[in-house]
């Protein structure tokens, strides 16, 4: 297998292609998105500026609703839910906060600060007291059996997989296969779709910003097939170089798959023109949502996108679910990778007829409970409004961004315009594991190592940061508790 990291390659010419160029794209990918320039910090060092923090600037797709203001003290008691208290739309932070009981749990001797959602979120009242009623009412196998219980937990079954269809914008429940989440998605489509096309010397394309979960099943079926990695790479921000990206397309480029947003850093990547880029070479793509499908409204349709994936565990909903959204001839012309029973239409000894999608995919008993529990998480948060979560959690990562510049030696990795959740720092003078260790003293959760992202990471000189993450049940008061933790340690 063969990694080529191709600076020096001389791919086509974008105008070729009817392509835009550099100065074009630029422009292109300005146009885009639902998020407002973010005011990064420009001098990666201790004497930074802090980014400029404007409540005016509103995300340009979002209705007007009422901001919170980082300057107001925010009281921390629920009798004010009124005054101060932080709303994400209509909703108050202390009502949503109450809808999360560990959120309450002290650790350490101290209040928990959860702000290691890109690892994984906090479930909801919802969606526990929604797996419990499907334990204690609809338990049953799905498909089979022509009983009650059966056709209640295949209702509730198939009535989650309709609410990811209708939540990811697809046109239909049959483009939605059922997986344990963003990895075991990310094989499926390698193994399914991607290697039975490849031959040797075959390309697919990759960026420098991905989790392992979108390295190494390539690297594999690479090893098997003698095809190709290239490696689109970041700028000093983190942000994709789009004219980078498009050279390395070519007449064997077979796949394209990237994030949407970067775990280790909270890039924002322009996935609709990366997506379009790859489609005007005709070649398809993977959209690994596992960090943007709880912060940005994602409409697949919208997008183009051939696949698209996520995790249940990263919207709030259960761990070891989670989805593949693929196009309709796409998934058809896909072959299952795994065998088994469910996924069958006849079987014999010479030859075996599968059902059609996404049932062939779907090998043996499913992770039935929790994708009823997905269905929840996602009742969940539609009823808040993806809009406006995102909306808070952008003033909300604008604030942490002020507040954590302000730490003498403190060093943001990862300053591009379009960020989401993600606050990955080192500290001058202070190990990663120092920090993590401090912070969870102090009952601060982040996560400290190299978020199985290290390529990026390297992309930047190091091995590990620490990483603040944050969803929309944070308080701007729990940055405070952070800036606070890390100010006594360098003190
Ligand atoms: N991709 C990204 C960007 C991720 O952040 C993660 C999880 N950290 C994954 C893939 C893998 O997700 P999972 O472990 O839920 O399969």
């Amino acid at each position: 297998m063969t990694v080529a990291t191709n600076p020096a390659y001389a791919g086509p010419n974008p105008k070729d292609y009817g392509l835009p160029d550099e100065r074009e794209l630029a422009a292109w990918i300005a146009r885009s998105g639902y998020f407002p320039a973010f005011s990064p910090p420009t001098a990666a060092s201790s004497s930074q500026t802090p980014a400029a923090y404007s409540p005016a600037v509103v995300p340009k797709a979002f209705p007007a609703a009422p901001l919170y203001t980082p300057e107001l003290p925010v009281a921390p008691s629920a009798s004010a839910a009124t005054a101060g208290i932080p709303r994400v739309g209509e909703v108050s932070l202390s009502k949503i906060r109450a809808d999360f009981p560990i959120l309450a749990e002290r650790v350490e001797g101290k209040q928990l600060v959860w702000l290691d959602n890109a690892a994984t979120t906090q479930r909801p009242r919802q969606v526990i007291d929604r797996l419990v009623h499907y334990y204690e009412h609809e338990n049953s196998n799905v498909h089979r059996g022509a009983h009650t219980l059966a056709a209640r937990s295949t209702d509730a079954y198939e009535a989650a997989r309709e609410k990811i269809a209708r939540f990811l914008g697809a046109p239909g429940k049959d483009n939605i296969v059922f997986v344990r989440g963003t990895t075991e998605g990310i094989n499926l489509v390698a193994q399914s779709f991607v290697k039975p096309n490849l031959q040797p010397g075959d390309e697919i394309i990759l960026t420098v910003a991905e989790h392992h979960a979108n390295i190494v099943p390539w690297q594999l079926i690479a090893e098997e097939t003698g095809a190709v990695l290239r490696v689109a790479p970041v700028d000093d921000t983190g942000q994709i170089i789009l004219p980078e990206y498009t050279r390395l397309f070519n007449k064997r480029t077979r796949f394209a798959s990237f994030a949407q947003v970067s775990n280790a850093l909270g890039t924002i990547l322009p996935v609709e023109e990366l997506i379009a880029i790859a489609h005007r070479f005709g070649v398809p793509t993977l959209v690994d949502g596992a960090q943007s499908v709880s912060h940005i409204p994602v409409n697949v349709t919208a997008l183009d996108a051939d696949f698209f994936v996520f995790s249940g565990h990263k919207i709030f909903g259960p761990t070891g679910i989670g989805a593949v959204y693929g196009k309709k001839a796409l998934l058809e012309a896909a072959k299952p990778y795994q065998g088994g029973g469910n996924m069958i239409a006849d079987v014999t000894f010479e030859r075996t007829q599968y059902h059609e999608a996404p049932e062939k995919f779907e090998a043996g008993t499913g992770n039935i409970a929790d994708a009823v529990g997905l269905g929840a998480a996602i009742d969940y948060v539609t009823s808040l409004g993806l809009p406006h979560t995102a909306r808070y959690e952008h003033e909300l990562l604008a604030y942490g961004t002020k507040e954590l510049l302000k730490i003498p030696g403190l060093r943001l990795i990862g300053t591009a315009t379009q960020k989401a959740s993600v606050l990955s720092f080192i500290l001058d003078g202070h190990s990663v594991e120092d920090v993590g260790q401090h912070l969870a003293r102090a009952g601060i959760a982040v996560r400290a190592g190299h978020h199985c992202a290290q390529p990026i990471l390297r992309r930047f000189g190091l091995e590990a940061t620490v990483r603040p993450s944050l969803a929309f049940y944070n308080l701007p008061e729990e940055i405070d508790a952070l800036a606070q933790a890390l100010r006594q340690l360098t003190h």
